[in-house]
C-alpha cells in the first residue's frame, strides 16, 4: 500500500523508542458497525445492577465525581444508569458543527470535533499531534485547518502519537504521513492489533497507518524542548498510551495527564474480564503517579469526558485557566473511572 509508505525523514529523537519492521499481517476487519469510544451494550442483567457491591462502587464514583466531574459517571452506565446523565450518541456528536480550535495552554491546542479530539503540542522543534481523527478528509478539515487558524503550521508535525488502535484515533494518520512525513508512534500491543485484527471498524474510518515507532511504558517521546512520558494504561485497548507532560501558560507550568482511552467498549468478549481488570489496575496506578507528579490537568481525547470545548469557551484573559482542575480533582477523576470499572466488574460477576 503506497499510501502508507514513509519517505526518508530526520530521525525522531526518542529514548528507547524502537523502530520496528513492518510485518504485513492479515487484517481481520470486523464489520461490527459499532462506535469505538462510546459505551457499548455490554450491560449485565438488571438484577446484577442492584447488587450491593455494584451500588457500593457506583456510590463511591458519584461521591468522587461531585458536581464538576459528572461527565465521567457515564462509564458507570455499563453497570447501572446514573439518573439525569444523558449521553449523546456518537452519531449525534459526529453530526454536530466543528467547534472552533483553541489554545488550552501556550503549548497545547485543541484541534478536534465534538466527537473526537486531536491535541497539538508545540515544541521548540516542531509539533507533536496526538490522534488523527476518523479519516483523511476529517484530518484535513479539522486539525489541519484548525492549526492554521491558530497560526500553527501543520507541516511542522514531526510526530503523530496514536493513543490507541481504534479508527477514530488513527483513521486520518495517512494524511499527516503522506503530506508532512510525520512519524507515527503507538504502543507495541496496538500496532499488533492494527496489523492483525481490528476489533472495530467502520466504512468511514481510514485504514491503519503502517507500523512505525513503538513505545513502551516508561519511554519518553522527545521533540525539541519537550518530553512526553509514556504510560501504558491497558483496558480500553491493551496498549492504550497515556501521556504525562508539562503545559505552560504565561510564566506558570502545570503537569498534565492525557488519558488515552476511557470507555469500557471491549470488542472481544472472551477477554473482557482481564481487560477490565487491567483498567482497574491502570487507574489505580495512574492515581499514584498523578499524586507523585502533582498532576493538575486531566485531559481526554473525547470531549464528552474532559469537556474541553466547554472549557475553551470559559477561558478569559487574566482569569484562572479552567483546564487546571487541580491535583485533588485529578485524583477524583481517576477515582470515578476506577470505581465505575469496579462497579462494572461487580455487575459482570454477580
Ligand atoms: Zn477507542
Amino acid at each position: 500500500m503506497p499510501f502508507f509508505k514513509p519517505r526518508a525523514r530526520p530521525p525522531l529523537r526518542a529514548e528507547a523508542v524502537g523502530e520496528e519492521a513492518f510485518r504485513a499481517g492479515r487484517r481481520q476487519l470486523l464489520a461490527l458497525g459499532c462506535a469505538c469510544c462510546a459505551a457499548m451494550a455490554l450491560a449485565p442483567n438488571p438484577a446484577a445492577a442492584q447488587s450491593p457491591l455494584v451500588q457500593q462502587h457506583l456510590a463511591a464514583a458519584r461521591a468522587a465525581a461531585g458536581d464538576d466531574l459528572r461527565a465521567y459517571l457515564r462509564l458507570g452506565e455499563v453497570a447501572a444508569p446514573t439518573p439525569g446523565l444523558r449521553s449523546a450518541s456518537p452519531a449525534e456528536l459526529r453530526a454536530m458543527a466543528t467547534p472552533p480550535p483553541g489554545r488550552a495552554f501556550d503549548n497545547l491546542a485543541f484541534v478536534g470535533s465534538r466527537w473526537v479530539t486531536a491535541w497539538a503540542i508545540t515544541t521548540s522543534d516542531g509539533i507533536i499531534l496526538v490522534d488523527a481523527m476518523d479519516n483523511d478528509a476529517d484530518a484535513e478539515r479539522i486539525p489541519d485547518a484548525g492549526m492554521r487558524q491558530l497560526g500553527l503550521d501543520p507541516a511542522q508535525i514531526r510526530t503523530l502519537v496514536v493513543s490507541h488502535g481504534h479508527g477514530d484515533h488513527y483513521g486520518g494518520a495517512g494524511h499527516f504521513v503522506r503530506r508532512y512525513g510525520s512519524r507515527v508512534v503507538c504502543s507495541e500491543a496496538d500496532w499488533t492489533m492494527m496489523e492483525t485484527g481490528l476489533e472495530f471498524d467502520r466504512p468511514d474510518w481510514g485504514r491503519p497507518p503502517r507500523r512505525d515507532l513503538a513505545v513502551r511504558d516508561g519511554d519518553m517521546i522527545r521533540l525539541g524542548d519537550t518530553a512526553l512520558e509514556v504510560m501504558i494504561t491497558p483496558g480500553h485497548t491493551m496498549g492504550t498510551v497515556t501521556l504525562l507532560f508539562d503545559v505552560r501558560q504565561g510564566g506558570r507550568t502545570h503537569r498534565a495527564m492525557m488519558w488515552g482511552g476511557t470507555a469500557f467498549n471491549f470488542g472481544a468478549r472472551a477477554d473482557r474480564i482481564p481487560r477490565l481488570q487491567g483498567y482497574i489496575d491502570a487507574t489505580a496506578r495512574a492515581r499514584e503517579i498523578a499524586a507523585r507528579q502533582n498532576v493538575e490537568v486531566f485531559l481526554s481525547n473525547h470531549n464528552v469526558y474532559d469537556e474541553a470545548v466547554e472549557k475553551l469557551g470559559r477561558m478569559r484573559p487574566g482569569a484562572a485557566n479552567p483546564f487546571v482542575i487541580g491535583a485533588a480533582a485529578t485524583q477524583r477523576a481517576l477515582t470515578v473511572m476506577h470505581e465505575c470499572a469496579r462497579a462494572t466488574m461487580a455487575a459482570w460477576s454477580a
